[in-house]
C-alpha cells in the first residue's frame, strides 16, 4: 500500500531509531529531561521565541495556546476550514469555552490570497459582524489563529507580508496573534523564509514533529517566557505532562538535524503527482499547483464521489483520503519518485 493520506504516516528510519535508543532522559514534568530540555531551547532560537514546550500533540499546542490567550466567552478567529475550527473535536470551546467566528472564503481581499490565507480586510468584516453592538453586547476580542501552511487550503503558504500586515491590525484590535505551524517548515523551504521570520509577528506558534519531519511523537509550543510559563500550568492539568520524554525528543532533534532540507523533495513529489492526477479524465486541480506537500484534487468529472475514488484507489493499493467533497494526498518522506509513479499508474489503473 502507498500511503498517500497524510504525512503523519512517516515511520522512524533506522538512524531515527539509533539516536532514540542514545537518548539522555530525566523526568520531563520537573524540566529534568536534558534531551527535552535541548529541544525546547533548539525550537524557541528557530522560531526567535524565549522559551519552547514539549509537547504529545499539535492538538495540545492548539488548545494550550488558546486557554493562556483567552477568558471564556472571548473570541476566536480563524479561517472556515482551520484545523482548530474543523478537527479538534471543539477543543477550543471545551476548554476555553470561546465563541467561534470563522473568516469566510468571501470575505473581503480573500479572493486575491490562496486557499486558507486572509489579511487585515477579512478580519475587519468578521468582528464588524460578530461585534456589531457596543460593549457590553459584543463579545470581547481574544484571538486570532493563522495556519501556516494551511491543510485544508491544499498546504497554501502565508506569505510574511499578508502574515505582518493581518498580525498588525489583530494586535490593534486588542487579539492575540497564533500560528498553528504544524507544517511550518514546509513553508520555509518552499519559500526560503526563515522561521523566525515567519513567527516574529506572531505571539505564539508551534511545530509538528510527527507529520513530514518524521518523528514518532511531539510538538514544540514557543512563546515568551511568561507564556511558555502559563503553557507549562496547563500541559501539567491536561495530563500532557511526561516522565523520561528524551526518547521522543531525540527523535524531534534528530529529525531536525537530518529532515528538513528534503522537505523540497516532499514538495517536488506533490507536483508530480497534482501534474498525473490532473492528467486523468475527470481530474482536476480546485487550488492548482500544490505550493507545498499537500494536494487536493476534484473527481466530480470522473462520474464518482470522493468517497467511491478513494475507495477504487485503496482497492489499487494506494491510500488517499476523501475531504470536504474533494480527495486529498499528502507526500512525505516514506514515499520517494518511484513510489508517487507507481502511485500514479495505480490510480490511473484504478479508473480505467
Ligand atoms: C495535524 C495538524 C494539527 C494537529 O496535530 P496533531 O499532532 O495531529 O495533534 C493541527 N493543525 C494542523 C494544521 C494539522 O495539520
Amino acid at each position: 500500500m502507498i500511503l498517500l493520506n497524510s504525512d503523519t504516516e512517516t515511520r522512524p528510519t533506522e538512524a531515527m531509531r539509533r539516536a532514540i535508543a542514545a537518548a539522555e532522559v530525566g523526568d520531563e514534568q520537573k524540566d529534568e529531561d536534558p534531551t527535552v530540555r535541548r529541544l525546547n531551547e533548539r525550537v524557541a532560537a528557530l522560531l526567535g521565541k524565549e522559551a519552547g514546550l514539549f509537547l504529545p500533540s499539535g492538538t495540545m499546542c492548539n488548545l494550550i495556546a488558546v486557554k493562556v490567550h483567552t477568558q471564556p466567552g472571548d473570541l476566536l478567529l480563524a479561517d472556515s476550514d482551520a484545523h482548530v475550527l474543523r478537527a479538534e473535536g471543539g477543543g477550543a470551546a471545551l476548554v476555553s469555552g470561546v465563541q467561534t467566528e470563522p473568516i469566510h472564503a468571501g470575505d473581503p481581499g480573500r479572493a486575491a490570497l490562496a486557499p486558507g490565507v486572509f489579511g487585515p480586510e477579512a478580519l475587519a468584516a468578521a468582528l464588524a459582524r460578530v461585534q456589531a453592538l457596543p460593549m457590553p453586547y459584543a463579545p470581547r476580542p481574544g484571538i486570532v489563529c493563522v495556519e501556516q501552511t494551511h491543510n485544508f487550503g491544499g498546504g497554501s503558504v502565508w506569505p510574511l507580508s499578508t502574515l505582518t500586515t493581518l498580525a498588525e491590525s489583530a494586535r490593534a484590535r486588542g487579539l492575540a496573534v497564533h500560528m498553528d505551524g504544524a507544517r511550518l517548515l514546509n513553508a520555509c523551504v518552499a519559500t526560503g523564509v526563515p522561521a523566525a521570520a515567519f513567527c516574529a509577528p506572531v505571539d505564539s506558534a508551534w511545530l509538528d514533529f510527527s507529520k513530514g519531519l518524521g518523528a514518532p511523537i511531539g510538538a514544540v509550543l514557543v512563546g515568551s517566557r511568561e507564556f511558555i510559563g502559563r503553557a507549562r500550568r496547563y500541559k501539567q492539568i491536561f495530563g500532557g505532562a511526561m516522565r523520561q520524554a528524551g526518547i521522543a525528543a531525540a527523535a524531534c532533534l534528530y529529525a531536525l538535524d537530518h529532515h528538513v532540507d528534503r522537505l523540497a523533495d516532499d514538495h517536488d513529489n506533490a507536483r508530480r503527482l497534482a501534474e498525473g492526477l490532473a492528467a486523468l479524465p475527470g481530474v482536476t486541480l480546485p487550488y492548482g499547483k500544490p505550493a507545498t506537500n499537500i494536494v487536493f484534487v476534484d473527481v466530480a468529472g470522473t462520474g464518482l464521489s470522493a468517497g467511491e475514488f478513494v475507495a477504487r484507489c485503496t482497492a489499487a493499493g494506494v491510500r488517499l483520503v476523501p475531504a470536504a467533497g474533494r480527495v486529498r494526498a499528502v507526500t512525505h518522506l516514506d514515499v520517494d519518485r518511484a513510489a508517487i509513479e507507481a502511485a500514479l499508474e495505480a490510480v490511473a489503473r484504478a479508473l480505467a
